[in-house]
């Protein structure tokens, strides 16, 4: 496959020295990851909380998939795409301990009543807010969703995070 020009995500090609997006690359960068990931997967310390570190016996597996990269989120999550599992053991990986897995659950209650709590808001099809205010004019991609938000609302969205913040 050759280099393939994508709109605002260029990079220099050293071949030809023009912008295009080097589609290989990232292909091959992927591979990379998800064959670190299947070792990772594999060599696992099934004793260690990969999130507090606590160690012993009885800890958990948890298994997320969504249609999303989590890794974005928590870089220590192991891609599954390159595991052979049985069905429904699809998508991202983490061993967890007891206490871990309590305040995920204690997450997840928190996330769905506060989804429930918007269940009579005006909303587009994402789920995304009607503003009221036409000054609302920034979208903003936010893990995969889209938050609209005024100019001064966005700078200080971009102050708070650096150069995490990605626009569509
Ligand atoms: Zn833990």
């Amino acid at each position: 496959m050759g280099n393939v020009s994508i709109g605002a995500f260029v990079e220099t090609d050293k071949s030809g020295g023009s912008m295009s997006f080097n589609l290989d690359r990232m292909i091959e960068r992927k591979d990379r990851q998800r064959e670190i990931d299947k070792n990772r997967f594999e060599e696992l310390d099934s004793d260690l909380c990969m999130c507090c570190h606590a160690y012993g016996a009885d800890k958990r597996s948890l298994f997320i998939s969504c249609l999303y990269e989590l890794k974005e989120a928590v870089p220590e999550m192991i891609d599954l795409s390159g595991v052979e599992l049985d069905n429904f053991k699809k998508g991202y990986y983490l061993r967890i301990c007891k206490h871990c897995r309590a305040e995920f659950i204690d997450m997840l209650r928190t996330w769905f009543s506060e989804g429930v709590g918007r269940r009579g808001a005006p909303k587009d099809h994402d789920g995304g807010e009607l503003w009221e205010s036409a000054s609302k004019n920034i979208p903003v991609r936010i893990d995969g969703a889209t938050v609209m938000m005024t100019e001064e609302g966005y700078l200080e969205y971009k102050e708070k995070n650096g150069n995490n913040q990605n626009t569509p």
